[in-house]
């Protein structure tokens, strides 16, 4: 409360006190004194106490209404803490409040599961290559052992032509030995 007002509410108590003990007359003065009449003396200091009067007992509410809520260390948002969905709307507020440790985490968070992504994505296509390489040796080696198979084969044959002609020689000789 200013000194003002209260210097001019003073003013007013003397003005009754002159009236009651008759030190002061009941006058309306026209023009109108607002120095001097008692009634716009009074009457000054009635307004703007009662205006006073609204102004603290409102900031005394929002005090009243502080100690209820809650706010946002971080940026300074402040929150009824009282109502049905207070938790919602500070949690909702934590997790977009750019101030806040939580959206940079977040943010983090969110780029290394982008990076994991890249990471999944080179891994399979690495996977994909050696799946592919390990057919491809299955496949080699499958035509190495038919080339062996074959040469083998191609060996036999080589012995078989070098003993057909031998052992047929040899049976020639025998039946030309009993003739
Ligand atoms: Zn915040």
């Amino acid at each position: 409360m200013s000194d003002e007002l209260i210097a001019k509410i003073d003013k007013a108590h003397k003005v009754v006190c002159d009236l009651c003990s008759g030190k002061r007359k009941w006058i309306m003065s026209i023009p109108a004194q607002p120095n001097d009449d008692p009634d716009l003396i009074i009457g000054e200091s009635l307004r703007e106490a009662r205006a006073e009067i609204i102004s603290l007992h409102s900031r005394v509410e929002e005090l009243e209404a502080g100690d209820r809520s809650t706010y946002c260390a971080y940026c300074g948002q402040s929150f009824p803490a009282d109502a049905s969905d207070s938790a919602e709307l500070v949690g909702e507020h934590i997790l977009a409040c750019e101030k806040h440790p939580i959206f940079q985490l977040r943010q983090q968070v969110a780029a290394l599961e982008d990076r994991n992504l890249d990471y999944d994505v080179k891994c399979t296509k690495l996977r994909n290559e050696l799946i592919a390489a390990e057919s491809r040796a299955t496949t080699a080696e499958a035509q190495v052992k038919e080339l062996i198979e074959a040469g083998n084969e191609m060996s036999r044959q080589a012995s078989y032509s070098r003993w057909i002609p031998e052992q047929w020689a040899e049976l020639v000789a025998k039946i030309g030995g009993k003739q």
